[in-house]
């Protein structure tokens, strides 16, 4: 089965074009314009089937070389391989030429063999130089395209973002650096590096985001990387992609924080609370441990209503909200806080015993109670007090501790009950 040959076009018709047709005729499969107008006309299928053209020199000096030029313009021989052909040297032209993007210019005598090795290095030139080609385009895209060898060594990206420490020098690159090398994300640096050599060993790829923080800028960016394999199957490096998904991401953490955030307040909804609570119970009964959960109500809030207004009650739960929240620290950010109804909230306490929680629930009672509102008389709360127990689901606990938030009530507010 004899191969199909390579499609060379010839632009011209000098003696050079007629030589190089009978000497070569059975090597490759010539066709043959006249002229580059000839050319241009027929330039779409051209572009398709062709696999490099060949020009005579006279058509490629032309009105003082104006296809040249324009074809240097609009990247017309940016895939195909253009080669000038004269009839003896000359050198200004073939100067000339080679500066307007022809890849190589040959002169009579031709020898089959040389004329044969710098078509085929032509063609060759062009395969292996659309990779920079293709690098080039890339950089128009507003990914982070690269690619590393096996060691995590860059061999290119198609941007370098400010998170990377690297010189202002336009000589500077990023080829055979680590990202442990360059970058000012220290932490993520290593992440890289160890995602790098894991898709190395395991030949699988990998979609993580990150978190990177550099220069008062807080970003997000997604990471894909995939093996890359040599015609045998070992794995040869890593190619990645980064985009940016900051704005995507910030918005996905805004709805995930306005699913489990009350809006007035801005602790955790009953949802959140109750879902923290459930959690507490099922770890408590598996790890044992302890904690403990505070309920609490402010006292005759329908008055406050009644008598300063919805807005004015508004107010007074979010006063109340600050206290609970401004105190997290003070109690080593033990607990968790949410609004359990109207004026009702639920707080969860991580490794306490009632005893410290009773002491909490107190504080908090003084503190609030000692709050003063503007053309307002101070306001107090009721709270209930218990700590996990052996038997307790979800529930029991919640049904317990409100039970204490009642007796505080019944036994005439502003005051905590332990249950
Ligand atoms: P108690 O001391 O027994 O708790 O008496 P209370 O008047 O506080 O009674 P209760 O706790 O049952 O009253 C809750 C009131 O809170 C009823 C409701 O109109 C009001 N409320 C619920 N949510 C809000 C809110 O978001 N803003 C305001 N301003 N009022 C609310
Ligand atoms: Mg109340
Ligand atoms: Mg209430």
């Amino acid at each position: 089965m004899t191969s199909k040959l390579k499609k060379i076009l010839l632009i011209g018709n000098s003696t050079e074009i007629k030589i190089l047709i009978e000497l070569m005729s059975d090597s490759y499969d010539f066709i043959q314009a006249n002229s580059t107008d000839e050319l241009l006309q027929n330039w779409n299928s051209i572009f398709k089937e062709v696999n490099a053209v060949i020009m005579d020199s006279e058509q490629a000096t032309l009105n003082n070389y104006t296809f040249l030029k324009q074809s240097v313009q609009n990247g017309r021989f940016a895939f195909i391989p253009l080669l000038i052909i004269a009839g003896s040297p000359q050198n200004d032209a073939e100067l000339k030429c080679l500066d307007y993007n022809a890849v190589d210019f040959i002169t009579m005598p031709f020898q089959k063999v040389t004329v044969k090795n710098r078509i085929e290095n032509a063609i060759h030139i062009k395969d292996s130089a659309s990779f920079y080609e293709i690098e080039r385009m890339l950089k128009e895209l507003p990914s982070n395209i690269y690619l590393k060898d096996a060691n995590g060594r860059y061999i290119f990206a198609t941007h370098y973002w400010h998170h990377l420490d690297h010189s202002s020098d336009p000589d500077w690159t990023i080829r055979g650096k680590t990202d442990l090398d360059i970058r000012k994300d220290r932490e993520n640096a290593k992440i890289a590096m160890e995602k790098d050599m894991e898709v190395v060993r395991t030949g699988k790829g990998d979609n993580y985001i990150i978190e990177i923080n550099v220069d008062n800028i807080q970003e997000y960016f997604e990471v894909f990387k995939e093996p890359i394999k040599d015609q045998n199957g070992n794995i040869t490096g890593i190619i990645g992609l980064l985009n940016n998904v900051t704005e995507h991401e910030r918005l996905k953490r805004q709805l995930k924080n306005a699913a489990i955030i009350d809006g007035l307040t801005g602790l955790y909804n009953r949802k959140e609370i109750q879902n923290r609570i459930d959690d507490a119970v099922e770890g408590y009964r598996k790890n044992g441990g302890i904690f403990s959960v505070i309920m609490l109500d402010i006292d005759n809030f329908k008055h406050v209503n009644d008598c300063y207004g919805h807005q004015q009650g508004d107010v007074v739960i979010v006063t109340l909200s600050d206290i609970l929240k401004n105190n997290q620290p003070s109690f080593k950010g033990k607990f968790s806080a949410g609004r359990w109804g109207g004026e009702e909230f639920m707080l969860l306490l991580h490794d306490t015993e009632i005893t410290a929680a009773a002491y909490i629930a107190e504080f908090l009672r003084q503190c609030f109670a000692n709050t003063a509102f503007p053309n307002m008389r101070s306001q107090t709360i009721s709270l209930g007090v218990t700590q996990v127990k052996p038997d307790d689901t979800s529930d029991s606990l919640c049904i317990r501790v409100d039970g204490g938030l009642y007796q505080a009530k019944k036994t005439g507010k502003n005051r905590v009950c332990i249950v």
